[in-house]
């Protein structure tokens, strides 16, 4: 089975990609389990191009298919903040209990229509031999709930309400959260681009056969 490095540090992401493409024909790898080191530096302005230098870099030092994510929460009330920058909200190394304290002091009296928010993700995946990322996205509505609830996913979950499921995304089974979320719709269009890629390589090994 060809191999694929899931080019993150965070293990949320890896427990997500597992669920969402552990069936998909690769065998995941991350880059503890290669011994390769990732930079934690995310220096573009996008979550694009975040996505595409961290996928570049991956496939670049394992020489692996490299699949990675770049992803944040975007607040309306706060024009759209923490965003790409979600990760280091406060700093790198803040807590999310002092996170989810800073942004429900920053809404505090805000009715419901001015809570709105979303989780946006996105997905770029690279061949080691290519200066080039193919990109997938996804994002998924809510609100920024009244306190953080529930104790599933990770990150910024306990405080993402999603009104049609009247639960926050913490508070979700995971097999619910990998359908509505920002990463499953994304990781839905990476499956399909990783299923192409292994029928491209079948042809191309029974062409050389
Ligand atoms: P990055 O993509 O490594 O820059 O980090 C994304 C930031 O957004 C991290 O702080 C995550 O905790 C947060 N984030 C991304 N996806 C999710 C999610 O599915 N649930 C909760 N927080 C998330």
């Amino acid at each position: 089975m060809p191999e694929l490095l899931i080019a993150t540090n965070n293990p949320g992401k890896v427990a997500e990609f597992q669920r969402l493409l552990g069936d998909c024909g690769w065998k995941l790898m991350t880059a503890g389990a290669l011994g390769i080191e990732l930079s934690p530096e995310e220096p573009g302005e996008t979550y694009a191009e975040n996505a595409r230098l961290k996928a570049l870099e991956g496939a670049r030092l394992s020489g692996l298919v490299t699949l990675a994510d770049d992803s944040g929460l975007e607040i309306e009330a706060l024009e759209g903040a923490p965003g790409p920058r979600s990760a280091r909200f406060l700093g790198e190394d803040a807590g999310f209990d002092e996170r989810f304290a800073r942004i429900l002091a920053d809404m505090e009296g805000l009715e419901s229509a001015r809570r709105w928010a979303r989780f946006r993700c996105l997905i770029a995946i690279a061949l080691p031999d290519s200066e080039d990322a193919r990109l997938c996205e996804g994002e998924v509505g809510g609100m920024i709930a009244l306190e953080p609830r529930g104790g599933g996913g990770f990150g910024y979950d306990p405080l993402f309400y999603l009104p049609q499921r009247a639960a926050t995304m913490a508070e979700l089974p995971e097999r619910v959260k990998d359908i509505v979320s920002h990463r499953g719709q994304a990781a839905m269009q990476a499956r399909w681009l990783l299923m192409q890629m292994l029928y491209e390589r079948k042809g191309a090994d029974d062409d050389a056969a």
